[in-house]
């Protein structure tokens, strides 16, 4: 395709996206090649993304970050999952916790065990056996990563923290490795008229930026890979309807509690993200159900603080890029595409791509079969997440609003139904091949979401009756006991 040696990297934006790019790119290639990272001022970023999932973790490992110089960087806090409220029924709470829960069995995850439990007129909540779920009640953490004298695994974490902060802790730590910055706004792409490579970026004040391969993370403005290369965006708002948001910080609450907050309403969903000096709020909502007011009086009403600011409007588009990679640019961030923030998958994408470009970079030159290949794994990555989500509007009992009847009715994607179905009728689960999600993940979600097995494993009846109660009693008291043992949440970064 282009033997052309890489030895220019050219990364467009200085967002989360941006940063978390060239930070990675510099620790794992920085030697090689040299990077320069153009951001405007003047347009400025998205400014929202503020929960994550557990590998950032293994991100800011991978850069040598101190955790607690993160946290204090980031005014940052600890989460072990996301409480999802009003989802299957009003007044009705689950928690997508992080971690394993009860302990899995050699060909038979813990869940069936409980299963046949509440079959036999057990009435304990599954999320009983959650250690993560336990901590997050209690406002208890400290990295755990085994249960004391078993072979249990321990705590799951990830953390909240100020997505604008971050950003400017990576580009310090970017800069400090070599990364170039200009500050600039891109006016003109010039693009190779034979190979339709793009050469340079053309900036308003006359600089001239030229480069090998191209990194897009202008976000939804998609400068490079859809303005000039037009890599098309397959649409999935027909399953993700919620194609607005509007954010406001509010002043911080205490206790400052471990999970983020996932709240239903009529035509959408509210978030709060408790950071250390400020709580993150905002409400996501489908314009064909909501106008904005509407939406803007309903996330005012609910601010558990003083709001520190006007609500900020952001309209998207659900989907994602056809191609994320096309000739010599590769789309990271919101240029990519864009699922709700309802799991806060969107901080791990960027992680997810930037690792893959490094994994595949072509420094002797772009060849087909490699684009191919990594836009083959960045489909099946965000096609796996947009299931998984889809599934949490799916399974609603609500019918106080057409939004949710409507969410509750529509056709999904066959391998959402197939993946329902088959848990409905049997109570299994299987993670698909690169599948973010683990099992534990979507039993929760579907158990949560009103989705019971009508059946179990067939070894959980190798235990008795006798045995089974033993084992579900001993493994609360594990969980309780080691909750016990945990400090107060917030003094993990105070
Ligand atoms: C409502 C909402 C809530 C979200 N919540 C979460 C969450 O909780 N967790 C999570 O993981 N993710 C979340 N996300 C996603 C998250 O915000 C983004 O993934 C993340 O901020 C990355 O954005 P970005 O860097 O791609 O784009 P941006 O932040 O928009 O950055 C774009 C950059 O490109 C630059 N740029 C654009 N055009 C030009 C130009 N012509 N010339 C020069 N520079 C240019 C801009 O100046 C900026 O620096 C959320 C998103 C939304 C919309």
């Amino acid at each position: 395709m282009d033997n052309r040696v890489i030895k220019n990297l050219v990364i467009l934006g200085g967002g989360t996206a941006g940063w978390m790019t060239a930070a990675l790119m510099v620790k794992v290639l920085g030697k090689g090649i040299g990077i320069t990272l153009v951001e405007s001022d003047k347009i400025g970023t998205v400014g929202v993304g503020e929960a994550t999932i557990p590998p950032i973790i293994n991100f800011n490992q991978a850069l040598g970050l101190n955790e607690k110089e993160f946290l204090k960087a980031t005014k940052g806090t600890i989460k072990l999952g996301i409480q999802f409220e009003n989802w299957f029924q009003q007044g009705d709470s689950y928690m997508h916790a992080f971690g394993n829960i009860g302990k899995n069995f050699p060909f038979c995850d813990f869940h069936h065990f409980w299963v046949k439990s509440r079959q036999s007129g057990g009435t304990s909540s599954f999320w009983e056996y959650s250690l993560n779920y336990q901590a997050a009640m209690h406002n208890r953490f400290a990295p755990l990563a085994q249960i004391k004298g078993t072979n249990l695994p321990g705590i799951s974490y990830a953390y909240h923290f100020d997505a604008g902060l971050y950003a400017q802790y990576l580009r310090q730590y970017s800069e400090s490795k070599g990364v170039k910055r200009i500050e600039g706004t891109v006016d003109q792409v010039n693009v190779n008229p034979e190979s339709g490579f793009v050469e340079s970026l053309q900036l308003d004040d006359g600089i001239e930026v030229h480069g090998d391969l191209f990194v897009d993370c202008t976000g939804m403005a998609a400068l490079l890979i859809q303005k000039t290369l037009g890599a098309g965006f397959e649409d999935w708002s027909h399953w993700l309807q919620c194609d607005r948001a509007q954010a406001v910080p509010s002043a911080a609450v205490k206790p400052v509690v471990p999970y983020t907050r996932s709240i239903a309403h009529a035509a959408g969903w509210q978030w709060r993200i408790p950071l250390q000096h400020r709580t993150g709020n905002g409400i996501v909502y489908s314009s064909r159900h909501w106008n904005d007011e509407q939406a803007r009086d309903v996330l005012m009403a609910n601010l558990d603080g003083e709001a520190l600011a006007e609500p900020k409007l952001i309209s998207f588009r659900t989907g994602r890029r056809r191609e994320a990679w096309k000739k010599n640019v590769v789309a990271i961030g919101l240029s990519s595409g864009f699922l709700e923030p309802l799991e806060s998958t969107s901080i791990h994408l960027i992680q997810s791509a930037a690792t893959r470009l490094i994994k595949s970079f072509p420094h002797r030159g772009i060849k087909h079969t490699e684009v191919a290949e990594f836009n083959r794994q960045t489909q099946v990555e965000f096609e796996r997440i947009r299931d998984f989500i889809i599934l949490h509007y799916k399974a609603n009992k609500r019918s106080d609003s057409n939004f949710w009847r409507e969410c509750a009715t529509m056709r999904v994607p066959d391998s959402l139904q197939e993946k329902i179905e088959l848990f409905r009728s049997t109570g299994k689960v299987f993670r698909d091949f690169d599948d973010l999600f683990t099992e534990v993940a979507w039993q929760q979600v579907m158990i949560g979401q009103g989705i019971m097995p009508e059946d179990y494993h067939t070894i959980a009846d190798s235990l008795s009756e006798t045995q089974m109660a033993d084992l579900l009693e001993s493994l609360k008291t594990l969980v309780d006991g080691t909750v016990k043992s945990l400090p107060d949440h917030e003094q993990f970064f105070s």
